[in-house]
Order: C-alpha cells, then sequence, then structure tokens
C-alpha cells in the first residue's frame, strides 16, 4: 500500500448507503419489490413482504452473506427490467435527499486528484436524479448503473467489464461501499483496495488512506 495516493487513478463508489443513507429511501424500494411480488401472485403487499423476507433469508442461508434485492426479486420470477421500471416509476428520493455539502467537499477534493465513478445496482435514472438531488452529479466521470449490462453486482464478468472500460492496473482503483460481499469482495479477490463505509462520515477513512488530511 506504500505510494498507493500516487499509483490510485480512479475511485469507484456504490450509491445506495454509500454515499447516502436514508431509510425512506430504501423502505420505498424495498415497498415496490414487495407490491411486485404481490400483484404476480394476487394477494396484498403484506403477503408479498413476507415471501421477499423469507426468500433472502433462504438466499442468505445458502450463500452465507446477504442478497442484492435484485437476486432476491429474480428468485422471485420478477424480470430485472420490470422491477427497474417500477423503482422509476415509483421511488421518490426527492421526497427524502437534499443537497449535501459536507459530501460535496468530500467528493470534490478527491475529483480534484482522481477520477470518481458510480457503480451501482441501481438504474441509471434514478441513480442520476439522487446524485443531482445531493448536488454532486457533476464529480463523477461515469455512471455504471444496471443498464451496463443489467448483471446486478456481485458479478465478476460485469466487474470485468467496468474495469476494462475504465482501463488500468488494479493498483489504479480503489472501491467503496457499504456491503462487503456485493460490493467489495469481487474487486478484493483481484488484489483492488477496498474501503468499507456504513455512514457517510466513514468517506473520510479514504482520506486518511490516501494521506490527504492534515
Ligand atoms: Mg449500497
Amino acid at each position: 500500500m506504500t505510494n498507493f495516493s500516487n499509483t490510485l487513478k480512479s475511485i469507484i463508489f456504490d450509491l445506495d448507503g454509500t454515499l447516502y443513507v436514508h431509510e425512506g429511501v430504501s423502505d420505498e424500494i424495498e415497498q415496490v419489490a414487495c407490491d411486485l411480488v404481490a400483484t404476480g401472485r394476487g394477494l396484498t403487499t403484506f403477503q408479498g413482504g413476507r415471501i421477499l423476507r423469507s426468500t433472502r433469508q433462504k438466499l442468505k442461508e445458502e450463500a452465507g452473506s446477504e442478497p442484492a434485492l435484485s437476486l432476491v426479486c429474480a428468485e422471485l420470477g420478477i424480470e430485472l427490467a420490470e422491477f427497474h421500471q417500477a423503482l422509476q416509476d415509483r421511488v421518490r428520493p426527492e421526497c427524502y435527499l437534499n443537497n449535501d455539502t459536507t459530501l460535496q467537499h468530500l467528493l470534490s477534493s478527491l475529483a480534484e486528484r482522481y477520477n470518481l465513478f458510480i457503480y451501482s445496482n441501481n438504474n441509471y435514472p434514478l441513480v442520476q436524479k439522487i446524485l443531482a438531488l445531493l448536488g454532486v452529479e457533476h464529480l463523477f466521470s461515469r455512471l455504471y448503473t444496471i443498464e451496463f449490462c443489467w448483471r446486478p453486482k456481485p458479478d465478476s464478468e460485469a466487474l470485468e467489464q467496468v474495469l476494462n472500460d475504465i482501463g488500468g492496473p488494479p493498483e489504479s482503483f480503489l472501491f467503496v461501499g457499504d456491503r462487503q460481499h456485493i460490493d467489495l469482495l469481487p474487486p478484493a479477490e483481484r488484489g483492488i483496495a477496498t474501503v468499507l463505509v456504513r455512514q457517510t462520515d466513514d468517506l473520510l477513512q479514504i482520506h486518511k488512506l490516501l494521506g490527504l488530511l492534515h
């Protein structure tokens, strides 16, 4: 890790739970999934929610880690495109998220030295909307959303495509996310540096890692 700040060129951020944390948004996303499960089966949303949660639990026990919501939906026969259309239509981040000046300062100081990217299981319209609400959309070179190859994280083929598209050796990347198995394990297996964040204040760890704090 010596001189990592010199070899680093590209920082790849997860979005939801990483650059912002808000129960209102995550609840609405979960609610859309519950509704889709219910509608497809002629059940109430409450019953749909029970099926969603038990399927998530089953997948978690099989894999030993919390599965991405896209994966739970796929297991229940919901097409990824259908799920994302419903999210686009019904999730309203504008009800919950505001300009975040702390985040702006953290990211703009990184953007002076490195190229910043988003790599998210969320869709392009929602990702764009969320970044604009937070006031940080201009700081990213490119947004890798579900539309990039329709393969939700964790997925080694999708990761490969993202890395090839950005370009560079493992030591030129840093991945930042809130879920170890989904965001960070696949890049870590390729020898890429990672930072786990639990709340947006943890983003300061990046500055510490890079020696940008005085
Ligand atoms: Mg996340």
